[in-house]
């Protein structure tokens, strides 16, 4: 994706939405299962709503494409509300425990809720007949009513069939055996609940890792991809396309020289004549502090290197015969010319998790958003 010039930020953040499209339909491929979109914390930062259109999820001025997703997943319910408030038409599930007092909330806002307890089935039911998805916790231990306690269930669940139920796995693309053990005691949950749960019950355990740890499809009705839609994890092995792309000016130059040295702490010195250039980019645009001395940027398609500790606003990087002017764009995370940073590798750099790299970009880092744009097989340098 060519970069834009923003008009008058001093950085930004390109948000390939076309890519977004892309991923989804590779990973729908690859699942062999219509997805349950994650776009919780705002898309893992990249605009909840924006993903959601380009997705093709119904909105009031936008009938559902045909290769929609099955419905978007969501952790707060003022993230649904976010999506509704943007008349985002769409079935949103609320894959994070609600507390009973916030079921009115969901049932208002047309959110299907997560459940697990008796108590709160009933409530639910008795509010609405709208649909639920049960929870059952397989080994994560974070939420869900435990593999070996849903017998407990029965009755409820008998009185109230859910439309969905799902787990979560722990570490699906990194342990195969751990996977294999949790789909296992979900198949079990599933076996003791058959007889009161309905022939159409939709079965969805599959997060990016379990999607790509797969290799003849989701066991599931559902996939519940987030992070690899957004190409920041399992790009290189799924063939995904990179979404964001973090720009920033350049508002500085100087001569450092030997023995000089660079930003706070001076962590850093020169040991010959150098030239630096100072980015409008720090940590409290989402650019981590990790990446002190350690983040790679590139400047018309060359990788510079970040010198002395990312400071809050900007962050300097060691230009030295690399043509660099003040004002031209540099990209942080993102393609630029021929080479590409991918969210992995920043992430790598920095000692982040790429989670943590895409959902820590700030709110100072406004989106621009493109789509619709050819699909980029090669770059001019
Ligand atoms: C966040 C989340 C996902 C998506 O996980 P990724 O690793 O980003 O693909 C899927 N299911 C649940 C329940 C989640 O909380």
């Amino acid at each position: 994706m060519p970069h834009s010039a923003h008009p008058t930020a001093r950085a930004w953040l390109d948000v390939d939405l076309a890519a977004v499209r892309h991923n989804a339909a590779v990973l729908r491929a690859r699942a062999k299962a219509p997805l349950l979109a994650m776009v919780k914390a705002d898309s893992y930062g990249i605009g909840a709503t924006a993903v959601c259109r380009a997705l093709g999820v119904a909105f009031r001025d936008q009938p559902p494409r045909a290769d929609a997703p099955w419905g978007v997943g969501i952790a707060s319910l003022d993230e649904a509300e976010t999506l509704r408030s943007a008349d985002c038409l769409g079935r949103i599930v609320c894959l994070q425990p609600l507390l009973p007092p916030e079921l009115p909330r969901a049932a208002a806002l047309g959110v299907t809720p997560s459940l697990h307890r008796a108590a709160d089935i009933a409530v639910w039911r008795a509010m609405t007949s709208a649909p639920y998805h049960l929870s059952i916790d397989t080994g994560m231990a974070r939420a869900g009513v435990r593999w070996d306690r849903v017998a407990a269930l029965r009755d409820a669940v008998a009185a109230a069939p859910p439309e969905g139920v799902f787990t979560h796995f722990h570490s699906a693309d990194e342990s195969l055996p751990s996977r294999d053990e949790q789909d296992e005691r979900f198949a079990a949950s599933l076996a003791t609940l058959a007889n009161v749960l309905s022939p159409g019950v939709l079965r969805h355990s599959d997060n990016s890792g379990g999607i790509a740890s797969r290799v003849q499809g989701s066991p599931g009705h559902l996939a519940r991809p987030g992070i690899a839609l957004y190409a920041g994890m399992f790009d290189q092995q799924l063939g995904l396309r990179p979404v964001v792309h973090l720009r920033a000016r350049v508002i500085d130059l100087r001569d450092v020289h030997p023995g000089e040295s660079v930003s706070y702490g001076a962590t850093w010195r020169a040991t010959s004549l150098r030239r630096i250039a100072t980015l409008a980019c720090g940590y409290a645009d989402g650019y981590r502090r990790h990446l002190s001395n350690a983040g790679t940027v590139l400047i018309n398609g060359t990788r510079c290197a970040v010198v002395g500790r990312v400071t809050m606003d900007m962050v300097m990087i060691d230009v030295t015969g690399v043509p660099c002017e003040r004002g031209q764009v540099a990209t942080l995370i993102g393609r630029d010319g021929a080479d590409l940073l991918t969210v992995g590798m920043v992430a790598d750099a920095g000692g982040v998790s790429p989670y943590e790299l895409l959902t820590g970009l700030s709110q100072r880092v406004p989106p621009v958003y493109h789509d619709a744009l050819p699909v980029p097989v090669a770059f001019p340098s």
